[in-house]
C-alpha cells in the first residue's frame, strides 16, 4: 500500500533523519525526544515538528505570551540537542483533522526526508494527540505517492512508530525498547528549558519520564531506555525459512 511503511525488520542507516511530529512542544522533547537525541548522537539528523504551540498551556500566562515562550523553548531546546524545529500555527486544542493538515505535514516530510517517524499513539484522551496521530497516518500516505505533485518529489518513510506517553496510554503496547543511555543527560537537559517540565502546569514531566526511562531501562536490560510502539503491518516478517 502506497504511504505505509515496508513491513519486515530493515534497519535504517545510522545517518539518516528521525523525525518527531507532536501536537505540542512538550510531547516532541519529552515523550519523542530521547529518540532524536540518539539518532543525532550516532550520525543521523533529527527534527521536531509541533503542529501548535501548546499556547493554551499554561494557567497564569495569557496564549499569546505563552505561545512565544514555547516557541523560543523549543528552538533553543533543538539547537541543544542539534536538531532542527518546525512549526505548524494550528491553534492549541483546536487542531484539525483534514486534508490540508495531512497535506502541510507531507510537506515537512518531503522536504526533510525521514528515513523514521515517531509520533502519538491514538489512543490519546487529548484530541490534539488523537488529531495528530490521524494527520501524520495521511501525511506518510501523501508523502509517498509519486502522483501527488507538491513542491517535492515524493518520499517513503521506512519506519514509524509511536511514542510512549502519560496522556496517549490506551491500548498502548510497545515492542520496541531503545538504550538512550548515551543521552538520557542530554535530552533531559533539553528538556529541562520548558518550565513545564518542572511542573508548574500540573504534572510532573521531570519525575514521570525520568522514571518512565529508568523502568523501561529495567524491562530491557538497559541504563535507560524508551519504549516504542509500532504500527502493526511493520511488524510483519517475510522470510524464507523460520
Ligand atoms: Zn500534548
Amino acid at each position: 500500500m502506497p504511504g505505509r511503511p515496508p513491513v519486515g525488520d530493515a534497519e535504517t542507516a545510522a545517518s539518516s533523519t528521525l523525525m518527531a511530529i507532536a501536537a505540542h512542544p512538550g510531547d516532541a522533547f519529552f515523550a519523542m525526544g530521547a529518540p532524536v537525541a540518539h539518532r543525532i548522537h550516532h550520525g543521523g539528523h533529527g527534527v521536531f515538528v509541533s503542529l501548535s504551540l501548546g499556547e493554551k498551556g499554561s494557567v497564569t500566562i495569557p496564549p499569546s505570551e505563552y505561545g512565544a515562550l514555547q516557541r523560543e523553548a523549543t528552538v533553543r531546546a533543538a539547537q541543544m540537542l542539534g536538531a532542527q524545529a518546525e512549526f505548524l500555527a494550528y491553534p492549541d486544542g483546536q487542531i484539525p483533522i483534514n486534508d490540508e493538515a495531512s497535506l502541510a505535514v507531507c510537506d515537512m516530510i518531503r522536504e526533510y526526508q525521514p528515513a523514521i517517524v515517531v509520533t502519538h499513539w491514538r489512543g490519546s484522551w487529548h484530541k490534539d494527540h488523537r488529531a495528530c496521530f490521524e494527520i501524520v497516518d495521511g501525511a506518510i500516505f501523501y508523502a509517498a505517492l509519486p502522483a501527488l505533485a507538491r513542491k517535492q518529489p515524493a518520499h517513503s518513510v521506512k519506519k514509524l512508530f509511536f511514542a510512549e506517553n502519560w496522556e496517549d496510554s490506551e491500548d498502548f503496547r510497545p515492542d520496541t525498547y531503545l538504550d538512550i543511555s548515551a543521552v538520557f543527560e542530554r535530552w533531559t537537559e533539553a528538556c529541562a528549558v520548558f518550565p513545564m517540565w518542572r511542573g508548574e502546569n500540573g504534572f510532573r514531566y521531570d519525575d514521570y519520564y525520568r522514571s518512565l526511562a529508568r523502568a523501561n531501562g529495567c524491562l530491557s536490560n538497559f541504563e535507560y531506555a524508551v519504549a516504542l510502539m509500532s504500527p502493526a503491518e511493520q511488524l510483519t516478517r517475510r522470510v524464507h525459512s523460520l
